[in-house]
């Protein structure tokens, strides 16, 4: 009981790597995921503590390493490891996680799989992390947990210490509750959810959408939903989802909703992409492509990111318009998830399957029209690709948020590329100029990407400079900041209430 600060979040906060035959722990290699911005929360506490899990063949093994005191550039922090067997790493995070709450997250009804759920095991492995958190947590901590598959901690945490300040951010979308509702866990979900003193979300539909599935299940009061009007956009625009956060009643309890995108490292990548060698590098991309333009989709291999259908937009983009073709590249980097899934091993084969048939069709021994790539690029060469690239077409049937495009965007300080967005990526609430899609519509995809190809050279600067000012303003450090802030305002209303 010595943290005040607790990040609960299922992953370790590093990589374990083996060097000369021992594990070593060492900073995650990508800037850019989220766990290096929970760690920069470490400075705001005195001591803070980290819970997830790890791999154990035995968890009653009395050599399993349960708590790791790290130092590092964030400071001093302790790392509470759950033991974990196998099948309970499949069951609650493979099967439950992935089968069951992502489909229905995604509105994905048809890939909801409910038989394989072990319900009991889910709430075994979240009581376990609550119990740690417990532990962990000093007397009034904050302690914010992350994600869909660490439902229940809320519920189990507030059974276990009244004093602490609870927040729970989702990492995903929300769905309306004729979706949410399908799962047969519902109430004791959002039973546990209003357990916490902040509820968080990327973007005020998703927030809305919570309130709706909870006014369906319990008896709330809404207290205060009110627009922010003076929240405005790069080009003017009133950035109309974007509202105040929302106050819910429940029993003796007040529950904050809330929404704030996370956004990326912005300086980081600015700085990797002005790196000399870097700009070579990418430099030399566009030189190996002659007079041909490359267009850019990165994502992971996921039902959700729509890549068999931005690959068929391409075929009949290449059907229509003969004249692009040898004159336009797309390069499409789908990393597999490599979960053994069936899901996502259908998903892997459609878009090789779609792949091989286009450049069957399209291809000549000088020009292949798809490059597709399987594996994770590292994000240093990301970076090259992102300022080789005339266009990012990033369109996911649905997507939280979507970080490789402001990624992109991020990485272009020459002020130039064109960002073509699905409209159903949170992202597409901030930037609303780039060229928005429907992934759902063959006209509206087909007509995006002609008209990113097409854009004159002044538009796509324009578009790129009020796009580059919306990636700044909502970086992963205002996100950050947010977060700090609700916290403080949720500690306020505690103490003012007694
Ligand atoms: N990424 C990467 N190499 C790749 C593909 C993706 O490093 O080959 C990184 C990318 O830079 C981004 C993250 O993976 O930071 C993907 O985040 P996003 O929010 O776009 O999608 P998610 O996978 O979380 O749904």
């Amino acid at each position: 009981m010595s943290s005040d600060l607790v990040i609960v979040y299922h992953r370790q906060p590093y990589e374990e790597v083996e060097k000369d035959g021992e594990i070593i722990l060492r900073e995650n290699k990508s800037p850019n995921g989220i766990v290096p911005t929970l760690k920069s929360f470490f400075g705001t506490a005195e001591h803070a503590a980290w819970i997830a899990w790890k791999l154990a063949d035995d968890p009653a093994n009395p050599d399993f390493e349960r708590v790791v005191e790290i130092s590092d550039a964030h400071g001093d922090y302790t790392v509470s490891r759950l033991p974990l067997t196998q099948e309970q790493v499949s069951s609650f995070y493979h099967v439950s996680s992935k089968e069951a709450f992502w489909p229905i997250l995604h509105s994905f009804k048809e890939k909801f799989n409910y038989d394989p759920v072990d319900w009991p095991t889910f709430r075994e492995v979240n009581w376990a992390f609550a119990e740690a958190a417990a532990r962990e947590a000093a007397q009034g901590a904050r302690v914010w947990i992350h994600d869909y598959n660490l439902w229940l901690v809320p519920g189990y945490l507030r059974q276990l210490r009244s004093d602490v300040t609870i927040s729970f951010f989702h990492h995903t979308p929300f769905p309306a509750a004729d979706m949410f509702n399908v799962l047969p866990w519902r109430r004791e979900i959002v039973k546990s959810l209003l357990d916490c003193d902040i509820v968080g979300f990327h973007i005020p539909r998703y927030a809305s959408n919570f309130v709706s599935v909870v006014r369906s299940l319990f008896d709330v009061e809404v207290k205060k939903r009110e627009m922010v009007a003076d929240e405005l956009i790069s080009d003017g625009t009133a950035l109309s989802e974007r509202s105040a956060p929302t106050l819910l009643s429940f029993e003796d309890r007040e529950i904050i909703v809330s929404s704030a995108s996370v956004g990326v490292a912005v300086d980081f990548i600015e700085e990797r992409a002005a790196d000399p060698a870097v700009r070579a590098d990418a430099e030399k991309i566009r030189e190996s492509l002659g007079d041909c333009r490359l267009i850019l989709s990165v994502g992971r291999t996921d039902y959700t990111k729509g890549g068999v259908d931005q690959m068929e937009s391409f075929e009949r983009v290449l059907t229509d318009t003969p004249d692009l073709r040898g004159k336009v590249k797309l390069m499409h980097v789908s990393v597999s998830a490599n979960r053994n899934m069936s899901a996502y091993a259908l998903t892997q084969t459609g878009i090789e399957e779609t792949a091989g048939r286009i450049n069957g069709r399209f291809g000549t021994l000088e020009w292949q029209p798809i490059a597709l790539i399987s594996r994770a690029i590292p994000f240093d060469d990301l970076i090259k690709y992102y300022l080789a690239a005339d266009v990012a077409w990033i369109t996911p049937l649905v997507d939280g948020m979507n970080l490789v495009c402001k990624e992109y965007l991020a990485a272009r300080t020459d002020g130039d590329g064109v960002l073509v967005l699905s409209e159903f990526a949170g992202a597409a609430v901030e930037l609303n100029s780039a060229v928005i899609t429907n992934p759902f519509s063959h006209r509206s995809m087909d007509q995006a990407i002609l008209q990113a190809l097409e854009m004159p050279e002044d538009e796509r600067r324009d578009r790129m400079k009020a796009l580059r000012r919306v990636v700044r303003k909502y970086s992963v450090q205002a996100w950050g900041d947010t977060q700090q802030a609700q916290f403080a305002a949720a500690i306020a209303r505690k103490i003012e209430a007694g």
